[in-house]
């Protein structure tokens, strides 16, 4: 296996994807880092729409991810919100706007246009290889998973007869919550996809 090629080449596809996200909010004066933040906030589920969760998703420092939800914040692409249970907690909703963004800008159309060339199966392929990539490459730093819900150890299908339900904290998930990605997610270090 030659790793060297490997991880050069998830560099040069990850400086590519940078470049297009820079492209795609340059019009809205945004930067690579808050598409990316916008990104995962469509994506993440009611436990990890924070600013912690933005941080470790992001792999950015505390104080810089703090300047990027204010930029947000400020032209209008995200609404901060205090918790209902807990008042120190800040929750992160995209508004109208952030979410007509990403609909339109995320996956930058490049990138899709690429992907499209790929057969359903090996998009699939490859959706399970870098999956499985990506989980043994966090559960070896110690970083969250943020995998999807419906793979997490404490997902409990119909846990809670027609419902399903989360393990952790015992509430009620949706079936499109089931979808999205949590801060939370468990996954045991066998089972790679
Ligand atoms: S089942 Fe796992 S991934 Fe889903 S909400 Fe609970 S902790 Fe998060």
């Amino acid at each position: 296996m030659d790793k060297t090629r490997i991880a050069s080449l998830i560099e040069r596809i990850g400086n590519l994807l940078r470049s297009e996200e820079r492209a795609s909010g340059a019009e809205s004066g945004l930067q690579s880092v808050h598409v990316q933040i916008l990104s995962y906030l469509s994506q993440c589920n009611r436990y990890s729409n924070t600013p912690a969760g933005v941080t470790e998703f992001i792999g950015s420092t505390k104080g810089t991810t703090s300047q990027s939800i204010n930029i947000l914040d400020k032209k209008g692409f995200l609404k901060k919100s205090i918790d209902d249970k807990d008042g120190r907690v800040v929750r992160l909703y995209l508004t109208e706007k952030g979410e007509d963004f990403i609909r339109n800008e995320f996956p930058p159309a490049e990138f899709c246009a690429t992907l499209d060339m790929f057969s359903a199966k090996d998009s699939e392929y490859l959706s399970q290889l870098l999956t499985k990539l990506l989980v043994q490459l966090q559960l070896k730093n110690n970083s969250k998973l943020f995998g999807l819900c419906n793979t997490c150890n404490h997902f409990k299908k119909f846990g809670l007869g027609n419902t399903h339900q989360c393990g952790l904290t015992l509430e009620p998930l949706s079936e499109e919550e089931s979808f999205l990605i949590c801060r939370e997610h468990e996954q045991s270090a066998n089972k790679t996809v």
